[in-house]
């Protein structure tokens, strides 16, 4: 027994020494080698698109330039570049096997096709895109293998980015800041409807979870919110969160001053 010991101690302490090993050199690898890999590739990319070549070239400084005029994003680099400190995170859209219909939520949404050679299964993930200053993004991918299809997914929640308008709309608040919505917008996907109220400052996100991630990263700290239909389906809960984010940059609004009593609240 005790010649069993020694050698699991030995490895616990070689262990123990990897891993401090580890903590010690990463804080300076993670920053150097994520700065170089990002140069490396924008070095490296060609563009394809005429936005690409501006942008490349210097000539587009801002991604308002280009999000103002309707124009559409082919390349996630342009947004790389422009956009440096974006985050991402996924939504819980699939669930891991379990007995008895009970699984437990994850990131990975699995589907299987039956053909003869047997199951085909296929994964699929959902991410956010997001600086928690009023740009925003989500992309859907799908692979057969698991990392390609979150690659996907994050490189086409960069080429689905969009600005939202922030404000704040609460009667009960009235200030002049941009810690909620403007005023209150509502939209659809599926049978899953979702309506997007103001709120007073101190609030918080009074919304379903997976949603309230998604507000995080749009940059709205307080706002109320109602919801119909199967919201458990979560890819139609996201979408259509994210309609109702979009409609409040292409809603033309009434209330030009803030603090107004905005419709739908009385
Ligand atoms: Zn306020």
């Amino acid at each position: 027994m005790e010649k069993k010991k020694l050698p699991e101690q030995e490895e616990s302490k070689l262990e123990s020494t990897e891993v401090a090993l580890v903590l010690e050199s990463t804080p300076e690898a993670s920053e150097l080698p994520a700065g170089v890999v990002i140069k490396e590739e924008i070095s490296n990319w060609t563009p394809k698109t005429r936005i690409g070549n501006l942008v490349k070239e210097g000539k587009i400084n801002n991604i308002d330039e280009i999000l103002g005029k309707g124009l559409r994003i082919l390349e996630s680099q342009i947004v790389d570049i422009l956009l440096p400190n974006l985050e991402t995170d996924f939504i819980m859209v699939g669930q891991s096997k379990g007995k008895f219909g009970g699984g437990k939520r994850s990131i990975w949404r699995q589907t299987q096709k039956k053909t003869a050679e047997g199951n085909k299964p296929k994964f699929s993930a959902l991410a956010i895109i997001g600086n928690k200053e009023g740009y925003i993004g989500f992309g859907y991918g799908k692979a057969k293998e698991t990392v390609p299809a979150k690659e996907k997914a994050i490189r086409k929640g960069k080429l689905n980015l969009i600005k939202i308008r922030n404000g704040c709309g609460s009667w009960e608040c009235s200030c002049s800041g941009s810690h909620s919505i403007p005023f209150t917008v509502n939209a659809k996907c599926g049978s899953v409807e979702i309506e997007l109220l103001p709120a007073p400052k101190g609030t918080g996100l009074c919304v379903e979870k997976e949603c309230a991630k998604l507000l995080n990263f749009a940059g709205i700290r307080d706002v109320y919110s109602r919801t119909f239909g199967q919201t458990r389906t979560k890819f139609n809960l996201i979408s259509a969160c994210f309609d109702a984010l979009k409609k409040l940059s292409t809603t033309k609004s009434q209330h030009k001053v803030r603090g107004q009593i905005p419709e739908g609240i009385s």
